[in-house]
């Protein structure tokens, strides 16, 4: 098949690959040119997983060497990346420096991986997808680059199927006259981001900051603060991506510079942090980074998650989600010609998947007002994707790519995320916030694999393999089935 992919992100340029290697003719489309900035940095072990199953299916063993942070750094030291060992969240207040407090501390680290080896890393986008771009065409994929993509283009090119990667782009949004489906999403959120010199670190600013089950910083770090919260993303040659997500704000906004200074000086930690940095590139501020869409899918067209919707960059959800559809896709195009079934499916499953992102994460924004809410809410995330990466590492199948992102399509957890943004709407006082924290406990319990929830854990979550064996029955299976079970897990062979 003759196949054209708009927008050589890393998303587009894999899937163009992978249509290359299984024989299609495929035209790779991009307006601008690469390398080139791009934001959405912060991967996540469940897209390390679908990068390794690509990597093993397609023989793309560049992917499977991009999965773990060791490999990465040994094979391509090349290309910019950071260390991320978990998430990091700690809760500010305005006019008071953070403090470690006791057993009431407003600090959650969950890690996600055991050490550096196999740990996670946050992509220095324009290197990764140049990366991708020219691993694209060594594979045989045709690139156009500063391309204007038109109607009459695709049509001189004889697609016989067009996949949208174009990212907030909307490319066939606008071509076919997609109506927005944004209405039906929660989250707004605007976003004031550079890349900086010089942040300094957490452990460095904060006094007393007893050892978690990772150094805080070699993570995605969350500052939540009342009016939304920032990420800060290390890269290990010392830059850092950060951006503070902020609620709406309606129309009319100060100069970037101006917003930025007066968050430092309202949350003193967070000014200390940044009191040195220098941003490599200008501040910007978007007013609104949500976008979504109606359709997904149509006769002879696909769209990529991002093309499709965007809601938060609260908990990383969007390369994992990429990489899950392109696995799909891929599959779609390996007798040839997608089954419209196949497609449909495809379609209904990103509705699905974007509303379950959005109702985690409005119920995230909801919950940021009182840590503890914030921090049991955050728990139907974590024990969600550590099910998944439990499972599929222990029982591989080749069905993975189509089990629901984020729980959808799981009986237990599925509808977790929106039963939990309606209760959050209803809580006033502390008996009902202890209610909530008591709720998401017993909620979680059928797949909670990883001792989340747990008051004795103060907030500190390592990955503790130990806990995986005490909780086999979660799992469906027998102690020693478990423990033969390990070495997938423990190396993340
Ligand atoms: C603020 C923010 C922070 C984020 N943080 C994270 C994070 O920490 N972790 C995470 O997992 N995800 C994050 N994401 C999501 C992540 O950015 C996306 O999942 C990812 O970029 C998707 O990659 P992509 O290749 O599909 O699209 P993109 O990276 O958006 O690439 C689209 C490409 O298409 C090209 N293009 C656009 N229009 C056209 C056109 N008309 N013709 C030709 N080419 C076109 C563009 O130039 C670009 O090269 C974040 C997103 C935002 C907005």
């Amino acid at each position: 098949m003759r196949v054209a992919v708009v927008g050589s992100g890393f998303a587009g340029s894999l899937l163009a690959r992978i249509l290359a290697v299984q024989g299609h003719d495929v035209v790779l489309l991009e307006r601008g040119t690469h390398p080139r900035f791009a934001i959405g940095e912060s991967s996540t072990p469940l897209a390390n997983l679908t990068l390794e199953r690509l990597a093993r299916r397609y023989g793309l063993d560049d992917c499977y060497d991009l999965a773990a942070h060791g490999r990465w750094v040994a094979r391509f030291p090349e290309l910019r990346r950071g260390l991320k060992r978990g998430f990091t969240f700690y809760r500010h207040h305005a006019g008071r420096p953070f403090s470690v407090d006791g057993t009431g501390t407003e600090r959650l680290l969950v890690a996600a991986s055991p050490n550096d080896h196999v740990a996670d890393n946050h992509w220095l986008r324009a290197d990764v997808d140049h990366h991708f771009v020219r691993a694209a065409v060594a594979a045989g994929v045709e690139y156009r680059d500063r391309t204007d993509v038109t109607a009459d283009l695709l049509q001189q090119l004889q697609a016989d199927f067009v996949i949208d990667a174009s990212g907030p782009g909307g490319f066939l949004a606008r071509q076919l006259g997609i109506p927005s489906g944004l209405h039906r999403t929660h989250t707004r959120a605007g976003l004031l981001f550079s890349h900086f010199e010089g942040v300094r670190l957490c452990s460095d600013v904060v006094p007393g900051l007893p050892p978690g089950p990772y150094p805080d910083d070699w993570a995605a770090v969350h500052h939540i603060i009342d009016e939304g919260w920032m990420y800060s993303l290390r890269f290990d040659d010392g830059v850092t991506s950060a951006g503070f997500v902020l609620r709406d704000r309606g129309p009319g906004a100060p100069p970037p510079d101006h917003m930025w200074q007066h968050l430092l000086c309202r949350y003193p930690t967070i000014g200390a942090l940044f009191a040195d940095a220098k941003p490599l590139m200008p501040l910007v501020y978007k007013r609104r980074i949500q976008h979504r869409l109606t359709q997904a899918v149509g006769e002879r067209w696909a769209m990529l998650p991002h093309a499709f919707a965007f809601v938060d960059p609260l908990f990383s959800t969007g390369i994992a989600w990429s990489l899950r559809a392109i696995e799909r896709l891929a599959l779609c195009f390996e007798q040839g010609q997608p089954e419209p079934d196949d497609l449909a499916r495809y379609g209904r499953l990103l509705a699905a998947e974007a509303d379950q992102i959005d109702w985690l994460v409005a119920g995230a924004y909801l919950a940021m007002a009182r840590f503890d809410l914030f921090a049991a809410h955050s728990m139907i995330y974590f024990a969600t994707v550590s099910f998944a990466e439990v499972h599929q590492r222990i029982r591989p199948t080749e069905t993975a790519a189509w089990s629901g992102f984020l729980g959808v399509d799981d009986p237990q957890l599925g509808g977790l995320p929106r039963a939990s943004l309606r209760r959050l709407r209803h809580v006033r006082s502390a008996a009902d916030r202890r209610e909530f924290v008591r709720w998401v406990s017993k909620a979680i319990a059928p797949r909670n694999v990883c001792g989340l929830a747990n008051p004795a854990a103060h907030g500190l979550y390592p990955v503790d393999l130990d806990v995986l064996v005490r909780r086999h029955t979660v799992l469906g299976m027998s102690r020693e089935a478990l423990v033969s079970a390990l070495p997938a897990l423990r190396g993340y062979s």
